[in-house]
């Protein structure tokens, strides 16, 4: 006998609904046109989940989320630019590294894991160094939970003339991107928000900048100018696509339109933020990030100074009970992480509250007494 799986409190993969697990279960020729049709509405539902759309196109790609921001940064930023990464967390120096890896020019504007991204600081570097053409920041740093105020970041990086590059991963499809931000492009993956499956992931961009853009990326497969050339020409995809993936996207696009669309999906996210808290409020644990910052995505919550503590235990305690958590990433102090994301609603955090209760009592109950 298998035992159920567990419930995945994580940002991605995470729990999936039913329906959406359903729509993997057949075959689809890429070349067919009913395939054709799935990728052509599902690009036109990615672009529609923005309120204003004008002049976006969306760009599917093969792989995690990590492609896409690959992509974004090689295709976007050309042969000799420059980028200005804001970093807060571990998602922020990854898109420096892959910047550089491409081989452009890259500086950084580092602050705390538990800090918004500095904007006076920015103002200060892009007047000083008009080389600096685009600007990279993370929506929501899944390090710690962090939200960036985008629109802040938005408005400096226009006022000099500079691209704005979004890894807008794990928020594109639940918290709002302001109309007013002028973004270059964006990059998400199915596999957060829009609770599909992993193995795609897009940027959406505007269609003017990818026109301009041929010809620049340092990749073959990443080259976002020449995948959205191909979908323009055909609506086929150029390398071989995840068809089931799509299809999968396709069914959660038409479950998220059903829940009432992002609105409705970020009011049930902010439910759990507040069942997951609440319930481990009553254990003594508490979130990193100051409630101002904290998204509804991901908790990120510091390790007690305890004898008992041991994150192996707490997982293996938790998957016991039907719970998958993910560990910490922070740089700083040792830290677990509880996603708020996904198939999952506030009555499975109040269990899960429960059950964080028992195995925590067992651990602090087994430990050496000091
Ligand atoms: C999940 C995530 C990514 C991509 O990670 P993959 O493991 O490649 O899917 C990138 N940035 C942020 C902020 C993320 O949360």
């Amino acid at each position: 006998m298998t035992s159920r799986p567990p419930l995945l409190l994580t940002p991605g993969p995470l729990t999936t609904a039913p329906s959406v697990r359903a729509a993997l279960d057949r075959d689809w020729g890429s070349r067919d046109r009913d395939f054709i049709a799935v990728t052509a509405r599902v690009r036109t539902k990615l672009c529609a989940l923005l309120p204003e759309h004008d002049g976006l196109t969306a760009i599917p790609i093969q792989g995690s989320g990590s492609f896409a921001v690959e992509a974004m940064l090689g295709t976007f930023v050309p042969p000799g630019g420059h980028v200005l990464v804001l970093v807060n967390g571990a998602y922020g120096r990854r898109m420096a590294e892959m910047a550089a890896r491409a081989g452009r020019r890259v500086s950084m504007l580092e602050g705390p894991e538990t800090e918004a991204p500095d904007v006076a600081a920015l103002v200060r570097r892009l007047a000083q160094d008009p080389t600096i053409r685009h600007v990279a920041v993370v929506h929501c740093e899944t390090t710690t939970g962090l939200l960036t105020p985008l629109a802040d970041v938005s408005d400096v990086a226009a006022r000099h003339g500079c691209g704005l590059l979004i890894d807008a991963m794990s928020s594109f499809g639940a918290l709002p991107i302001p109309a007013s931000v002028r973004f270059e492009a964006l990059a998400s993956s199915a596999n957060k928000c829009l609770q599909g499956v992993p193995g795609l992931a897009f940027v959406l961009a505007r269609t003017e900048a990818v026109a301009r853009a041929g010809g620049q990326a340092h990749a073959l497969v990443l080259d976002l100018a020449a995948q959205w050339a191909g979908f323009e020409a055909n609506g086929q995809w150029r390398f071989t696509p995840p068809t089931q993936c799509v299809a999968a996207l396709d069914r959660a696009l038409a479950d998220l339109d059903a829940e009432g669309g992002p609105p409705a999906r970020l009011a049930r996210y902010q439910a759990n933020l507040a069942a997951l808290t609440d319930g481990l409020a009553a254990h003594g644990f508490h979130p990193l990030v100051a409630p101002a910052l904290q998204a509804p995505i991901i908790v990120t919550f510091p390790a007690p100074d305890a004898v008992w503590w041991d994150f192996a235990a707490l997982y293996d305690g938790l998957l016991e009970e039907g719970f998958a958590i993910y560990p910490g990433k922070t740089a700083a102090a040792e830290s677990f992480r509880v996603g708020c994301i996904g198939a999952v609603a506030p009555p499975d955090f109040v269990r899960f509250g429960a059950a964080f209760g028992r195995v925590v009592a067992q651990l602090s109950q087994a430990a050496p007494r000091a």
